[in-house]
């Protein structure tokens, strides 16, 4: 095992990244750019090393900065979180070949999977369903575009083979504003991601968010860990997450489950991944795959006892997988509401120094947070400052969980999202579950016609 490792975060996955590692006894170092300096879970490391300025194009993506920092504490390993470089193929590479453990899959993985063009290819080889459309990606000619989507059937979306973020994309209902679309999508992919590639995929109307955690290890086992529903978003964002998802067909997701375990095996994948669907009409369609550690991760750890972070550890350090599928059972139910410094309606960020600070327990709640009162949010990123988790024997016994929790969160000096989680936990279309990605638009439409 390994006894250092360095942490290329910041916030609350750096947080639980360092939890998971003094939990196994590894020492980590922090790295943090000048705006995080007096971040707790910075003094908490074993050591730490200021990489950079407070913009993260000079300190949380300065990939020498990093590797500097990895080289002068000695450090073996190194965990990249979420967001920044965890899905950037050219910083798994350059970290192997500098002599370190990336934490994550090889770069060829990362490429391979990132261009959603050849990921939906390498997809369908492995036998897991993907959205209707043409594999490949749009060619030049337009009447061979306008072919293809009278094929596909509209409304049709167009996107970028390098998006992400829910940009680049664009929805199509009709032949004559087709080309005009796909002349803009590439542009904007060109200008935002450096490749113009595009490619067209048949829009689903109302489906919900359905996505697949696999764990992969270097020995050719992959086992997945259930599925999380995160329908619950706004503009593509997602603002809470729950496992299992309610209402779903079991049977289904056992073999789309089985699919993704096998295509991991068959791509030589290595270490946590999430597979992402789309899920409409009792039926899979696979959108993504993510490449790292997701912020929603603590739902499948509470329903499978399973500690997704140490595993991704034990994983790299070349350790055989502890579980089999069959020792995986879901047991419960537990949700996610990521707590954000924003207005809770208007959603404007509001960063600035936290003057209360008072979370909530008791049986089943779960806090994953660097903040604390007196702490300063820094302007620079992210407005995400922590994640509440409830856990309970059934649904209705998480949500209740989950509403006491949320009336006893006590937080001031800043504006949180706290209120618009509290308005989610008694929506009646919510308690009873299954509502599609559209819903919270929706809904945040009526209420702002409603004031
Ligand atoms: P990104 O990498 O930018 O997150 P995704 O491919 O995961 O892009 O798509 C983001 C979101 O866009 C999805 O969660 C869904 O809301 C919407 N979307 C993408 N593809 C389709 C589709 N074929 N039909 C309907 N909605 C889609």
């Amino acid at each position: 095992m390994f006894e250092k490792i360095l942490i290329a975060n910041r916030g609350e996955i750096a947080l639980r990244i360092q939890r998971a590692c003094r939990e196994m006894g590894i020492k980590t170092v922090a790295v943090h750019s000048v705006a995080d300096a007096d971040a707790k879970y910075v003094k908490l490391a074993d050591e730490s090393v200021c990489i950079g300025p407070a913009p993260s194009a000079q300190s949380y993506l300065n990939i020498p900065a990093i590797i500097s920092a990895a080289e002068v504490t000695d450090a073996q390993a190194i965990h990249p979180g979420y967001g920044f470089l965890s899905e950037n193929a050219d910083f798994s590479d350059r970290v192997e070949k500098s002599g370190f453990v990336f934490i994550g899959p090889k770069g060829d993985t990362i490429r391979l999977m990132g261009d959603k063009v050849s990921a939906k290819a390498a997809m369908n080889k492995a036998g897991v369903p993907c959205v209707p459309g043409v594999e490949g990606a749009l060619p030049e000619d337009p009447a061979e575009i306008v072919k293809i989507a009278r094929h596909i059937g509209y409304p049709v979306i167009i996107k970028a083979a390098g998006g992400g973020g829910g940009r680049g994309m664009r929805v199509v209902h009709t032949e004559a504003a087709l080309i005009n679309a796909v002349n803009m999508t590439r542009t904007e992919a060109q200008a935002a991601f450096n490749n113009p590639m595009v490619y067209m995929e048949k829009f689903l109307e109302n489906p919900r968010h359905i996505e697949i955690q696999i764990l992969a290890d270097t020995h050719g086992n992959a086992i997945y860990l259930g599925e999380r529903d995160c329908s619950m978003q706004r503009r593509h964002q997602k603002v809470l997450e729950e496992a299992p998802a309610p209402l779903l067909n079991i049977k289904l997701r056992d073999k789309i489950g089985e699919r993704c375990a096998e295509a991991c095996r068959k791509i030589g994948y290595r270490g946590a991944g999430t597979f992402e669907f789309l899920y409409e009409n009792d039926e899979f369609y696979f959108i993504e795959m993510n490449t790292r550690v997701q912020v929603e991760h603590p739902v499948t750890e509470m329903v499978t006892g399973v500690d997704i972070v140490q595993e991704q550890i034990r994983i790299a350090a070349g350790e055989k997988l502890r579980y089999r599928q069959k020792d995986i059972a879901l047991k419960g139910h537990a949700i996610e509401c990521r707590i954000n410094a924003e207005h809770p309606f208007k959603f404007t960020p509001s960063p600035g120094r936290i003057t209360t600070w008072h979370v909530p327990g008791g049986p089943g709640i779960r806090v994953d947070s660097h903040v604390y009162a007196n702490y300063t949010i820094p302007p620079n990123y992210d407005s995400m400052i922590g994640k509440l988790i409830a856990y309970g024997d059934t649904r209705d016994q998480a949500i209740a969980r989950m509403r006491v929790a949320l009336s006893e969160m006590a937080v001031a000096g800043i504006e949180t999202n706290i209120a618009l989680h509290q308005e989610l936990m008694q929506d009646a279309a919510f308690m009873q579950g299954g509502t599609s990605i559209h819903y919270l638009e929706h809904k945040l439409a009526e209420r702002n016609k409603e004031k």
